[in-house]
Parts: structure tokens; C-alpha cells; sequence
């Protein structure tokens, strides 16, 4: 499996090439673990790290302090609180191959003085691809839920893992003190659900369900884990005050009684022969399981054996994770397409021959943007050694887990020679409007606005969407077929329909789908939603970077419409006190503020807003669930270090009890919280004469103490 090159390499280059791939893996190592969004596929880290391992076998001196193969994971986040693991969480060895295998088993009868053909019973089951969790039962109660993090420490996730439904909040008849370990995860179906739910509300799509597992666990509010559909697997613990059993099988069995779901692909197996049958058996299933797996972990049985064999620095000596190999496959790009989006978004989408990648058909796969297509990433790095794509080109498709596919590779030796650089559009495809590329900017935009037709009707389809004005029987195929036939070019002429086509119920009867009822139920579905909240009118216009969340502050900062308007039109002024008071939110950047700025001050748009809102009833922005708390309607400003929450948390949970924060201290603020280390915001308040507590009088004042 060595590389030839390796060998050959010079002690300089080695040490060159092994900075090179700790720095790739850590910046890998954070995008999966802290940002749940990963760069590289599973196949193409897992390359990297054995790459890595080879290096550092032939230059053993030149291993680095912080070398990659002695890291699990990422450092706990932030944003979490932190827990130091009673056991270490550690991550496994890999096997790649049959040999791998047979050496795994030799391995570990030699390292126990075992003959070659010693009895050695081992358990395989599927390698989950979610995260893992420990849960900590005291008495039988919940007490604390951890991810990983780097293995020593992870993040405190108690309040989203009491959200799950496959975690028993209490256990009876179990150890005093029990560690169940197992894996997060969500099911193919929920996924594609999840992902559908935030296309339509416009929020973050996951890349595949590992990434929306993850980032569903991690999230600082547990009532938004709450509604997503995780489920989790036992299948290890950590402390113990009494032994679960004797065995690997018999353990597991025991959490099962004690009302874990357990997987049913555990099989224990005596030779190499029956785990590789096992193991093929799985991957055999993998397709119809409906969640991800990525390979089968065998287990030494015997509890005692495993005692013995115990740890190398990061991996147990008595389980191996066998991979299954990646999910990838050759085939011709036959050409490259532009897909204008909401916001004017140039996307590259490569169309295939089609074919078959880990049992799906695949005939597009996504080109992210102009430097991908060159070969650099947004830093002008090469990446795949910096070979362009070009119709024509013979490409290496992989996917990982549910994800639009990807391009992993070219091999340039098949390449023809018509093929041609791709030369990225200047102008809009749609309406060949200029399309130019902000600096700092990934992606190059078509300036058209309004009049660029994919714009209007990608803007037209989200201002329908289940998280916008969700109108019942309105959805995107009937808003392009509307929008095709020039019925509706904006949103306010859909609250036009009726008027303007209102004897067109025989019109729309006529068409293919509607009956005279169903038009009629449509206008009514439209004169259903013309009173509508501040938030949701703000999320619906679809303003870049302006998603629900920010629209939520941005309603609640203004509180009406009418306030909405004079204030970020006055805010266009950048060195005026409405641009200020825009910037004060917090949660609100000044790139989330000039976008909103803008969309509110292009006279076209603007004109086109104002139609909207001359069609509807705008309810003003409220504070929820705030009558009896003693900060509802205050503004609070935090600064300095917390030391009993974040200060993401503190600001959450401010909000909940209806106060506003605000990021900076003005004649405005009620409340300046101050930790250790506040600096000029103390100041100010106190010359203001803004109430300034510490945390511990915050706590009190909210009634936390
Ligand atoms: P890795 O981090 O890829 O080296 O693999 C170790 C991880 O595999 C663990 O931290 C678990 O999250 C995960 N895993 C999934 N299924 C299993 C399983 N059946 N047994 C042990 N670990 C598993
Ligand atoms: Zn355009």
C-alpha cells in the first residue's frame, strides 16, 4: 500500500510534505468537527492521514508534536460548555483490506502470547456515520450528555440529547454510575425531510446526514434539536461503578434490556473468514438501511481480553473500524451549465454521462464556482494539484453519504484535445446582465435584479416557501407556470390575482391542474395570508444574508413596519446615528445591514416592496412568552467573560425572557452585564448611568439563582 514516491522522498521534502498534511487535516479536522461543513470527502481524508502515517513510519524523527495521527476530532467548540471525559473518547484504527484484517486478528493473538490459530471470538457490527455521544446515568437519571470534542473534552450537549427520543431519560435496575456511548445519527428519510424544510425556509442545507446530525446536536438552543428527527445507537460506555457483562455481546445485550436501541447487524464471529463474510453481508445492505454507515467495527469479545489489549495513543488495540471503500466512480463531463439563484448567485452544475455511484444514478454534480473550476480554492491554493475541469473531461464522481455529488478528479491523460478551459461567464446566462464577482466573494452574481427572470422566479418561489408567506396550493411549480405566463412577475401581484384575473377563475380552470374550485381555494389561500407578522414579511423578500433568524431581530429591533422603512432608509446614511442603531443589534453585522440596505433603497425595489405592502396587513414584531419576566422589553448589553454560560447562551436565554441585546452600550441600554474583564462598555454605561450588574446579580434578576 506504500506510496513509491514517499520512499523516495528527501528528508527536506518529507518535512515539507508532512506540514503540508497537518495543516490540511487540521483545517479538515475543524470543518468537519466544529463546523459541520466539510471540504474534502471521507475517502480523500482517510487518503491524507495514511499518507501522513507512511511519512512519519519512514522519518519516525520528523514526526511533529502535534501530529494529526495522535488527534481525534476538534477541540470542543466554544459555544458549549465543557466536559472532561471520566474515559477518553477515542476514535479507531482503520482497515482497508481482507489483509487488513487477518493482520488485526495476528496482531492481537501475538500481542496476548496467543498460538496463530488460538480461539478468539470477535463481534462486527456497522460503523455508524453520525457522532458519538456519552450519556451519564447517575442513580439511573440522566445527568450529562458530551460529544467527543477532541477525545479528553467535549461539549456539554445535556439539554439537546434530553431532546431525543431513542435516549431513556431514566434507566432502572442500572449501575450507580453508567457511561453509555453510542452514535447520533439520522435516517436517509428524515434527512431528505430536514433538507427539504430548509430549502424551503431558506436556511443552511446539510451536505449530507452525518453534518445534519451533527449540526442539530450542536445547537445552542435544544428547542431547535427538539425538532429535528435524531436517533442514537448504544454500542460502548465509559465509566462504570459495576461491570455490564463479561462480554462485548453480552454488554451490549445489557443496554438493550435497559431500553437502548441496539443494532441488529451485530454478529459475533470466530474466525477472519466469518467477519469478512459478515462485513460483506452489511455492505451488501448498505443501500436499503436507510442511514449511513461507512464500514463494519470488529470487537474482541472477551472483556478481559479487551482489558488487556487496551490503548495505543488514540485508537484501542482490540477494535478495528474495516472501511468500506469510497463511494466513487469515473465518468465523461459532458458539459458545464450556469443555474442563476435567488440572490443572483452564478452555480456551475456539471452534467454527466450518467452513472452508477454506490447504487445511485448520478448525472449532475455540483462545481460550487469559478476558482473550483480552475483548480484553486478561495485562498488560490491548487487544489487537485491544480488540474482545471473542462467539458470534455474524463472526471471522478464520489458522494458522500446523501449529498449532491461532487467532482473528486480529472484525469488528465483522458482528456481530449478539443476540450477547452472553461471560461466563467461575465454576464447573466438568463437576462445577460453583467455578472461580477465581489472581492472576497466565492461567487460572481448577476447585477440584473428585478429583471433577470431566474432571479424573480428563484425570489418568487422562496416568497411562497413554508417559512414566507407558506400559501396553501401555492407552491414553486405554480408560481413558475404563473410567472411563465406573465400573471405574476412580483410578489404583490399575486395578492392581485383574484382582482385582476378574478373572472379568470374560468381562465385558470381551463389550465392543466385547476379546477373552478381549486382556483377559488387558491384566492382564498391568498387573502388568507395578507395580514401577515413583520418577521416573516422581512424573511419572505428573500434579502441576501437576511435569513429568518436575522429578519427575527430585525422585527423586533423596529417593532413596525412603518419604523422599519424610515429607519434603514435613513440608515443609508453611513455616518448618521440610523446606521448605528441598525449596526447595535446584535446578531446583525454590517454586511447583513448594508444588504438590507440596499434592498430597501434600489428605487426599483423599493417600489416593488412598497406594492407588497400597499396589499397587506403587518402585524407589528412581539416579544413571545415575556409577561412576568422583570427584563421584558429592556435592552441588555453583555460584555466581559461569563462564567456560568456563553455569552451565545446568555443572549438566548435574555431573549427568551423578552429583553433585547444589543451588542454595543448606548442612552438606550437598561442593563450593561459585566463579567471580568469589561472594558470601555463599562465605562460608558457608567457614565450613562446604565444599571450594571455582574452575573451573578443577572442570574438573580432573571430568577436563575
Ligand atoms: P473514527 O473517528 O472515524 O476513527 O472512528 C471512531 C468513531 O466511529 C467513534 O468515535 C464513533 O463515533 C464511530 N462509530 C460508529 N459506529 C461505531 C461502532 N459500532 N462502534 C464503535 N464506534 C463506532
Ligand atoms: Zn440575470
Amino acid at each position: 500500500m506504500s506510496d513509491p514516491e514517499i520512499s523516495r522522498f528527501t528528508e527536506e521534502e518529507a518535512r515539507t510534505e508532512l506540514d503540508r498534511l497537518a495543516g490540511l487535516l487540521t483545517r479538515a479536522n475543524e470543518n468537519y468537527h466544529l463546523k459541520d461543513a466539510p471540504e474534502i470527502s471521507d475517502a480523500e481524508y482517510d487518503r491524507l492521514k495514511r499518507r501522513n502515517a507512511e511519512l512519519e513510519a519512514l522519518f519516525p524523527h520528523l514526526k511533529r508534536g502535534d501530529s494529526p495521527s495522535e488527534q481525534v476530532g476538534a477541540k470542543p467548540s466554544d459555544a458549549f460548555s465543557k466536559v472532561t471525559h471520566a474515559v477518553p473518547m477515542l476514535s479507531l484504527g482503520n482497515a482497508f483490506s481482507d489483509e487488513d484484517v487477518w493482520d488485526f486478528l495476528q496482531r492481537n493473538r501475538r500481542y496476548l502470547g496467543l498460538a496463530n490459530d488460538a480461539q478468539m471470538a470477535v463481534s462486527a457490527e456497522p460503523k455508524i456515520d453520525g457522532l458519538s455521544l456519552s450519556l451519564r446515568y447517575i442513580n439511573g437519571a440522566l445527568e450529562q450528555a458530551a460529544t467527543r470534542g477532541d477525545g479528553a473534552v467535549g461539549e456539554n450537549v445535556t439539554a439537546n440529547a434530553r431532546t431525543i427520543k431513542d435516549i431513556p431519560p431514566a434507566l432502572s435496575g442500572a449501575p450507580d454510575v453508567l457511561e453509555v456511548r453510542g452514535e447520533v445519527y439520522m435516517s436517509h428519510e428524515d434527512f431528505a425531510d430536514l433538507n427539504e424544510r430548509q430549502q424551503a425556509t431558506g436556511g443552511k442545507l446539510f451536505a449530507n446526514p452525518r453534518n445534519a446530525a451533527a449540526g442539530s446536536l450542536r445547537q445552542l438552543d435544544a428547542e431547535i434539536t427538539r425538532t429535528r428527527p435524531l436517533r442514537f445507537f448504544a454500542y460502548a460506555w465509559g465509566e462504570l461503578s459495576a461491570p455490564l457483562a463479561e462480554t462485548q455481546t453480552g454488554a451490549i445485550k445489557r443496554l438493550k434490556d435497559l431500553g437502548f436501541r441496539t443494532n441488529p447487524l451485530t454478529h459475533l464471529c470466530e474466525t477472519a473468514d466469518e467477519l469478512i463474510a459478515h462485513y460483506q453481508r452489511i455492505e451488501a445492505q448498505r443501500a436499503t438501511l436507510g442511514y449511513d454507515i461507512d464500514g463494519v467495527v470488529y470487537k474482541v469479545d472477551d472483556l478481559a481480553l479487551q482489558e488487556r489489549l487496551g490503548f495505543r495513543s488514540t485508537t484501542p488495540r482490540w477494535a478495528v473500524a474495516h472501511k468500506f471503500p469510497a463511494e466513487l466512480a469515473w465518468t465523461r463531463l459532458e458539459a458545464i451549465d450556469i443555474q442563476v439563484g435567488r440572490t443572483g448567485a452564478l452555480s456551475p452544475v456539471a452534467r454527466l454521462a450518467p452513472v452508477t455511484v454506490g447504487g445511485v444514478v448520478v448525472s449532475n454534480a455540483t462545481l460550487h464556482n469559478e476558482d473550483y473550476i480552475a483548480g484553486r480554492d478561495s485562498k488560490g491554493q491548487p487544489i487537485r494539484d491544480g488540474k482545471d475541469i473542462r467539458a470534455g473531461d474524463w472526471v471522478q464522481v464520489y458522494r458522500a453519504g446523501d449529498v449532491i455529488p461532487k467532482i473528486a478528479d480529472v484525469d488528465l491523460s483522458q482528456r481530449p484535445d478539443s476540450a477547452e478551459t472553461f471560461e466563467f461567464p461575465h454576464r447573466c446566462p438568463e437576462c445577460g446582465s453583467a455578472a461580477v464577482r465581489d472581492e472576497g466573494d466565492a461567487v460572481r452574481r448577476c447585477t440584473g435584479g428585478l429583471i433577470c427572470p431566474a432571479q424573480a422566479v428563484e425570489k418568487l418561489k422562496h416568497f411562497v416557501s413554508r417559512s414566507a408567506f407558506d400559501i396553501e396550493g401555492l407552491g414553486a411549480r405554480q408560481v413558475e407556470q404563473f410567472y411563465r405566463d406573465g400573471w405574476i412577475t412580483e410578489p404583490a401581484d399575486i395578492f392581485r390575482l383574484r382582482e385582476k384575473y378574478g373572472s379568470g377563475v374560468r381562465q385558470l380552470r381551463n389550465r392543466e391542474g385547476w379546477g373552478e374550485k381549486s382556483a377559488g381555494n387558491l384566492f382564498d389561500a391568498i387573502d388568507e395570508k395578507r395580514t401577515i407578522p413583520l418577521a416573516r414579511l422581512i424573511f419572505s423578500l428573500g434579502i441576501r444574508y437576511v435569513g429568518e433568524a436575522a429578519s427575527g431581530l430585525v422585527a423586533l429591533h423596529y417593532g413596525t413596519w412603518e419604523a422599519l422603512l424610515e429607519g434603514v432608509t435613513s440608515a443609508a446614511d453611513l455616518s448618521g446615528p440610523a446606521w448605528e442603531d441598525l449596526n447595535s443589534v446584535d446578531g446583525i453585522g454590517a454586511v447583513m445591514a448594508q444588504s438590507l440596505i440596499t434592498a430597501f433603497n434600489q428605487p426599483s425595489e423599493r417600489a416593488s416592496i412598497e406594492r407588497l405592502a400597499g396589499q397587506l396587513v403587518i402585524l407589528p414584531a412581539e416579544r413571545v412568552g415575556t409577561a412576568d419576566s422583570p427584563v421584558t422589553g429592556k435592552t441588555v448589553v453583555f460584555t466581559g467573560t461569563l462564567e456560568t454560560m456563553t455569552r451565545a447562551e446568555a443572549k438566548v436565554r435574555a431573549e427568551k425572557l423578552g429583553a433585547k441585546v444589543s451588542g454595543s452600550v448606548s442612552a438606550k441600554t437598561d442593563i450593561l452585564v459585566a463579567g471580568p474583564g469589561a472594558g470601555s462598555k463599562a465605562t460608558k454605561a457608567n457614565a450613562l448611568g446604565v444599571t450594571v450588574l455582574d452575573e451573578e446579580a443577572w442570574l438573580r434578576l432573571i430568577g436563575d439563582r
